[in-house]
Formats: structure tokens, C-alpha cells, sequence
């Protein structure tokens, strides 16, 4: 069981929408820091732990700062990833390219500020080659095929994913990567998505961990680091049980002493990429109750839509709801949440137990600090929130506006064809 308790009071929320009105994506910066000690901590370990947070999950400039001074780094995907990691100062080996079906001018990028790349297949080692050229520190992205078990459960089916080189291949590259001048290798496996449970990276690990014996006794390559990315969960359900990253961390060490170092492995960094488990809790989407609506169900409209959270429409992902100022009160309205989109998945919730919702509660959406915001979209002309910061001192900072019309028709700012626009409507 998870507590879902909202990381601000009612009464500062009716405060600050005040001055920032709904809808808005809130973040809680006390929550992110402790969270990342707590991180760093659980594999201090391990003399070149480092964690690069998946930039995709929430690509806010000034949350990646507060994690750069956590000790953090930064897990890109794309051009526009890589360029906001760049502007922030992240330096080389501080910033893991990820990335998959790779256009060339974002490996020549990255090359340019001496990211890590990560191969996601042996054709891109050509691709590299020609746009950017083989790096002396480079890793590859390995899939091992067939389902992936914790124990005897299916956790995922890696053999259905687009991502990664198969084991012969793994070998391949590194031997072509060698005659190419590489000299410090890294392995990289993302196997199974918000896993809840203690096992996921110790399992994910002994797998990798085993396979980078084979790979440096087959190529005789220095394995510098393995890459257990992302994939820790986040309790969204209030029965969920929370991940206990110090006992993850120690399970992954215990690995570590068995598999590596009797190989003389012991000096592999382990990097991770955890995107969800580094914010998902610590932001919440407040939006407004403005219609209700009585039909064959009980409806609640809201000033929010899947344009600003996707999870619950893409997904059919569990949002735990708070209303706010009623936390008390019994759970004895059944209630579908929607959004304005001309779409009938727009719903935060369905058949939800909540309090009496009343025109203007605030309503709290649990758990959207990670692919909340940062999956949002302009679909039916909706426009995508602010983003606001809960300071450890009580304060709240704009971190990034409300869209406006003007950035919904900026694409069409090389001609005139919407020179009649009435912008104040
Ligand atoms: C999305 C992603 C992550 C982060 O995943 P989480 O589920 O947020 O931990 C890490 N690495 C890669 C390559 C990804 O695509």
C-alpha cells in the first residue's frame, strides 16, 4: 500500500491558482532532490555510478538543472534532447544518446558535444561512421530475444521489441567497433517498462552482467560500463507497493561481487536511465471542475484534457485523484473525468469512487511528473499547460508558460495566410 497524499495543501493550492490558473502540471522540487540523494545513495557502491535521467520524461530546462546538481546526467533521445542538454551545461560523458532509428545529422550533434552514443543496431556503426565518426567510448544496445522472466513470471516480450542488437550481432559490433578504433565499451538493455518490483534491475543486471563476460572473452573488449536504463515503476495505485531503490541497489551489488568481479570485472561503472522513477511522483496535474453532467453516467468536466496528460487515453494508465480540500470525505460519488477533447478515451478517470465534486474544486491528478507534460499534444487546437515548480521553500516559480494561440499557428509564421487573425479572441 502507497499512501496517494498531494505534496501541496488545498489552501496553498488556492492560492497559487490565483495567480497561476488551471490547468497546470506542478512539481515538487523537495521530493526530486531527496529522491535523487536517495538514488545516488542506493549505488554509492559502485565507484562509477552514475544516473542519466531520461530527458524525455519531463524535458523542463529547469528541472534538469535541479538534477544536474544532484549529480546527475542526462539520457537523450533526439536532436532537440540533446541540444537542451547541451545548453545546460551537461559536458560529454555527462549525456547517453539513446537513441533509435537514428536520423545522421543527430549522431554528427552528437558527436560534436562528445555524448556517449548508443547503438541500437549493427547498420548504425556505418551510419556513425560517416556522420560524426567512431568514437573512442561508444556502447550498444543489446536485446536478448525471447520473453523476459523475474523468477517464473513474463515480464516482457524483448523479442517483439524494435530495440536493440541480438546477442551474435553484440559480438559483431564489438569487433567492428574495435578495428575502428573504439577502446572503452558500454552495454545497454531497457527490457521491461514501470516494473514494481525489487527484482527488475537485479535480474535485468545478472543478464547483462553475464553477457559482458562473454563479450569481452569472445572480443577481448574493456567493458567500461553497463547501462541498466529505465524501467523502475512508481506506485500509481494506492494498493501499489513502492520500490525500495537501497534494497535494489544492494541486490544489484550482491550481482555485481558474483558475476563481474571473480572476472576481474570490478571496475565497470553502472549507469542507469530511470526517467519515471526520478519525477513520476513528484509532479500532479491541478486541474478545475467546470461542468458537470448527468446522463447515462455521472460526468465531471474538467479545464484539462488528454492533450496534457495521454497516459490514462494512450494507455488506459491509473491516475490516482485527489479533490482537493475534500481528502476526508467519503468516496461516495461514482464519477467518469473528462477532458474536451472530441475524443471519448479523454477520460482521467472512469467509474472512480471521489468525494462530491462541486463546480470549482480543484482536482489533483497524482503521479503525472513523468511522461505527463512531455506527452502532450495539440490535438482539436488544445493547448498545452504551464508548468510551475513547488520550491523547498514554500514558493512557486513558472518553470514554463501556457501555450497560446500565437505557438499553436507559429508554424505558419512564413507566410500570411493567417494575417487576418483576430489574436485577441
Ligand atoms: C524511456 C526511456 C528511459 C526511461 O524510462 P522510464 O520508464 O521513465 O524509467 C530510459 N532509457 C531509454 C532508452 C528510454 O527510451
Amino acid at each position: 500500500m502507497t499512501e496517494k497524499k498531494p505534496f501541496v495543501s488545498a489552501q496553498r493550492l488556492r492560492e497559487i491558482v490565483k495567480e497561476y490558473p488551471t490547468p497546470f502540471h506542478i512539481y515538487d522540487e523537495k521530493g526530486i532532490r531527496e529522491n535523487a540523494r536517495k538514488m545516488k545513495k542506493a549505488f554509492s557502491w559502485n565507484k562509477g555510478f552514475k544516473e542519466y535521467f531520461a530527458v524525455k520524461a519531463t524535458p523542463n530546462p529547469f528541472i534538469l538543472k535541479i538534477l544536474k546538481e544532484e549529480g546527475c546526467g542526462c539520457d537523450c533521445s533526439s536532436l532537440t534532447e540533446l541540444m537542451l542538454a547541451d545548453s545546460l551545461g551537461f559536458k560529454g560523458d555527462e549525456i547517453m544518446f539513446s537513441s533509435n532509428a537514428t536520423p545522421p545529422h543527430e549522431f554528427e550533434f552528437a558527436r560534436q558535444i562528445d555524448a556517449i552514443v548508443n547503438l541500437d543496431d549493427i547498420t548504425h556503426i556505418s551510419c556513425l561512421e560517416a556522420h560524426g565518426g567512431i568514437p573512442e567510448t561508444i556502447c550498444c544496445r543489446y536485446n536478448p530475444g525471447g520473453t523476459f522472466k523475474i523468477t517464473t513470471s513474463i515480464m516482457d516480450n524483448p523479442g517483439d521489441a524494435k530495440y536493440g542488437l541480438t546477442p551474435d550481432q553484440m559480438i559483431e559490433a564489438y569487433k567492428i567497433l574495435m578495428t575502428k578504433g573504439a577502446k572503452n565499451f558500454g552495454i545497454h538493455a531497457f527490457l521491461a517498462s514501470n516494473t514494481l518490483t525489487n527484482l527488475y534491475y537485479p535480474t535485468l543486471a545478472r543478464t547483462l552482467f553475464k553477457f559482458a563476460v562473454r563479450l569481452k572473452r569472445e572480443t577481448g573488449a574493456h567493458i567500461s560500463f553497463i547501462n541498466l536504463s529505465g524501467g523502475v515503476g512508481i506506485p500509481y495505485r494506492p494498493t501499489d507497493e513502492a520500490n525500495d531503490i537501497e534494497l535494489i541497489g544492494e541486490k544489484v551489488r550482491e550481482v555485481y561481487e558474483e558475476v563481474l568481479v571473480p572476472e576481474g570485472m570490478g571496475d565497470v561503472a553502472i549507469y542507469t536511465e530511470l526517467g519515471r522513477f526520478m519525477l513520476g511522483p513528484f509532479g500532479a496535474l491541478v486541474t478545475t471542475a467546470i461542468h458537470e453532467k448527468h446522463t447515462y453516467k455521472e460526468y465531471i468536466g474538467c479545464d484539462a484534457c488528454a492533450a496534457n496528460l495521454m497516459r490514462p487515453a494512450m494507455y488506459g494508465a491509473y491516475h490516482h485523484i485527489t479533490v482537493m480540500g475534500k481528502e476526508n470525505e467519503p468516496c461516495d460519488h461514482k464519477y467518469d473525468i473528462t477532458g474536451s477533447l472530441c475524443e471519448n478515451n479523454d477520460k482521467f478517470a472512469i467509474d472512480r469512487m471521489l468525494p462530491k465534486i462541486d463546480m470549482g474544486d480543484l482536482i489533483y491528478i497524482h503521479d503525472t511528473g513523468a511522461h505527463g507534460y512531455s506527452m502532450g499534444y495539440n490535438y482539436n487546437g488544445r493547448l498545452r499547460s504551464a508548468e510551475l515548480l513547488y520550491k523547498e521553500d514554500g514558493s512557486v516559480q513558472l518553470i514554463r508558460r501556457a501555450e497560446t494561440p500565437r505557438d499553436y499557428f507559429a508554424t505558419f509564421d512564413f507566410c500570411d495566410v493567417l494575417k487576418d487573425m483576430n489574436w485577441d479572441a
